[in-house]
């Protein structure tokens, strides 16, 4: 209970839940994601431009000046003892009353010699005396960092009973140090070699519990085989491929060949589809569904977004046109009316394949004669698929798909539960986007493109970072660039807006216009991202796309290209050229990863942050790779102890039975 801290009202907890943070077990696992080092320095000794800590008295009263609304300027100066500077800071008009003259404080920041201008990030109240860690933890709006280092303050004072889930014999083979001490450390480091254990700790721990579910998972599924099997014409599915708008590749047909010989046996199917953006995963799964529908059963396709959903549907009723197969879309924007009777329809078995969002697994959604279920990257873990899944005698085979760049052997690591179909070489007659980037100022270049585009009948993906304005001024929002560009072609190209806060409906409609052509230039946020198939739209221009992550901008990339016409993808940006050069080298999504983890390191090397299992708050799956085999070696061997005797384990019998029931 949070309430267990002093100082935590209602009001803190509102605060606290908006970061994910229900309970005090939560907060102590809230890490920090990295530290800032204080040390009081001299004025003599520090390099221009360089962020130091400098110790003084105050000197003179501070002044506030209002530059604009939300922007004020404090100003005062500072006696360090040997010189007298002065310093400025933004937004803390509020410290003015306690700025008083006389008293001793540390400014942060950084320090101009020319004019004597120390400009300050942060001003301690509090001198630093000596060196100092301080954490820096991910806040939204909702929350100062003071307020937040104090309730974590307080949290880690409490002696917490916490979850071991490292069993005593693994903690005593590798030397662990133990899991308090561990999270002490990471939130308030000693020093790099105690940090070093700590994060030893908890990442092992992450990716242990991460691997005893798999393993888990994978046995269980494995037991899964008294399904029915299922039959069908082989040779209607023969005609039906080759009855397609194109020929399928050789990756997309030994997909569907590993699929046929899932469906017909009786183990329960339980695949990876794993293929970059623009692989044609889509043919495959709706390949799937007809066989499925072939040997009389019915399908669910799950779409992360309801764009997504609709345009799904959309092309599903063109490959079904000469069939007969029955599809219905089932999204958060039908009618309710529309509703009931898709509810009764399923219920009576008169529609062969239910398209929507995650929604679909919804309780009153009944699917009696369900053969298959294929969903997007998702949850592995999820519960809501119980459900379905679980109901015994059940003759549900399920198929995932990814389009998460990652080398198969940690494919076959972290999807150890799943067999895996790859899709490796796209289709034949796509070409390579071309990429570029611009700076800012070389914008009119950039347009005269989006009008030559135009002219020859196609059209334009806008991308910008924001939906609305905010501080920062230099970056642009979707109403900023609309003015703009409206300004620009003298309002004579039809332009749209799309964004995630729009109404489902709305937003349909909006891509209806596009993809009939009626609108020209499209300005979109990442709502755009995923999946959206718009082949006559041919460039994309991307603003502030230093803003962007790469695994995000060749998703983004992958919405253009669409067909055997030459495409391009524009990156507007002023900073960061070195890692979106990358872009411009290299249209494969494993190599960008690759290369963007080379350069930076750490981040969301694999794009993984939109697969909920896999949120690790400190693994890093290619730096912790290691550990990781280590730690799937390590699951499997517990897995067999815990079997046996899973009472003597309440913590892990915990963890595992949130995922599957246990009879
Ligand atoms: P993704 O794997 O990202 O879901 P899609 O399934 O949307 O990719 O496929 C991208 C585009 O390629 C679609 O327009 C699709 O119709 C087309 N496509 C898929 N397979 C082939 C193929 N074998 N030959 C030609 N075009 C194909
Ligand atoms: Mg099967």
């Amino acid at each position: 209970m949070l309430t267990e801290i002093k100082g935590v009202g209602p009001k803190t907890i509102i605060e606290l839940n908006s970061l994910n943070i229900y309970t005090v077990l939560d907060l102590l696992t809230y890490y920090p994601y990295r530290y800032n080092y204080y040390k009081p320095e001299k004025i003599s000794e520090i390099k221009e431009n360089q962020e130091a800590v400098i110790n003084g008295v105050i000197e003179s009263k501070a002044n506030i000046s209002y530059l604009k609304k939300n922007l004020n300027k404090l100003m005062f100066s500072l006696n360090t003892g040997t010189e007298i500077i002065n310093v400025t800071i933004f937004n803390r008009a509020f410290l003015k009353s306690n700025l008083l003259i006389g008293k001793p404080i540390s400014v942060i920041g950084k320090y101009n010699k020319s004019n004597n201008m120390f400009t300050a990030s942060d001003i301690r109240l509090k001198p630093i005396l000596q060196a100092e860690v301080e954490p820096i933890y991910h806040l939204n709006n909702n929350i100062k960092k003071a307020s937040f280092n104090k309730i974590m303050n307080i949290a880690l004072e409490k002696n917490v009973n916490l979850p071991i889930y490292i069993p005593d014999y693994l903690e005593k083979k590798y030397k662990f140090i133990d899991k308090l001490s561990a999270i002490k450390i990471i939130h308030k480091p000693t020093s790099s070699a105690d940090l070093k254990k700590s994060l030893l700790y908890l990442i092992y721990e992450e990716l242990f519990i991460f691997m005893l579910k798999i393993s888990f998972l994978k046995l269980k599924k494995e037991e899964l085989t008294n399904l029915k099997e299922k039959k069908f014409d082989s040779q209607l599915m023969k005609k039906f491929i080759n009855n397609l708008p194109f020929k399928l590749t050789n990756d997309q047909l030994i997909a569907v060949d590993e699929i046929t010989k899932d469906t017909i046996s009786k183990k329960r199917m339980n695949r990876l589809l794993l293929g970059d953006v623009g692989s044609g995963k889509t043919i495959v799964a709706f390949i799937s569904l007809y066989i499925n529908k072939l040997a009389g059963y019915q399908g669910i396709l799950m779409a992360p977004t309801e764009i997504l959903a609709q345009q799904h549907y959309n092309n599903s009723i063109k490959i079904f046109e000469n069939y007969n197969v029955k599809i219905a879309l089932l999204t958060s924007s039908v009618k309710s009316s529309i509703r009931k009777q898709i509810i009764e329809d399923l219920k009576n078995k008169k529609i062969d394949i239910l398209i929507g969002t995650h929604s679909v697994l919804n309780e009153e959604i009944i699917i009696p004669n369900l053969g298959l279920v294929i969903t997007d990257e998702q949850h592995r873990f999820g519960v809501k698929q119980r459900h379905y899944l679980q109901q015994k005698g059940s003759d549900v085979d399920v198929l995932y798909m990814s389009a998460t760049p990652i080398p198969r052997t940690v494919a076959l690591t972290i999807y150890g539960d799943m067999d895996i179909s790859q899709i490796k070489e796209k289709p034949l007659n796509n070409k390579v986007v071309i990429t570029k980037i611009y700076k800012e100022a070389g914008i009119k270049d950039v347009l005269m493109k989006i009008v030559e585009q135009i002219k020859l009948g196609y059209q334009i993906y806008v991308i910008v970072p924001l939906v609305e304005e905010n501080n920062e001024d230099s970056i642009e929002n979707v109403d900023s660039i609309y003015d703009k560009l409206n300004i620009a072609f003298n309002h004579k190209l039809s332009l749209d807006i799309i964004h995630g806060k729009m109404t489902s409906s709305k937003k349909e409609k909006i891509m209806n216009d596009f993809k009939d052509n009626k609108t020209k230039i499209l300005i979109s946020t990442t709502v755009i991202e995923v999946g959206v198939d718009i082949s006559n739209a041919t460039m994309m221009v991307i603003f502030n796309a230093e803003r962007f992550g790469l695994a995000t901008l060749h998703q983004l990339r992958g919405r253009v290209g669409r067909n055997d016409i030459q495409s391009y993808c524009y990156l507007i940006s002023d900073y960061d050229i070195e890692r979106l050069k990358i872009m411009e080298e290299t249209s494969d999504g494993f190599e960008i990863s690759e290369k963007d983890f080379k350069l930076r390191g750490t981040g969301d090397i694999f794009g993984i942050k939109q697969s909920g299992d896999m949120n690790f708050k400190l693994a890093n799956l290619k730096n912790d790779y290691k550990i990781l085999i280590q730690c799937k070696k390590d699951g499997e061997e517990f897995l067999l102890k815990y079997l046996k005797n899973p009472k003597l384990y309440p913590h892990q019998r915990c963890l595992l039975d949130s995922i599957i029931f246990i009879d």
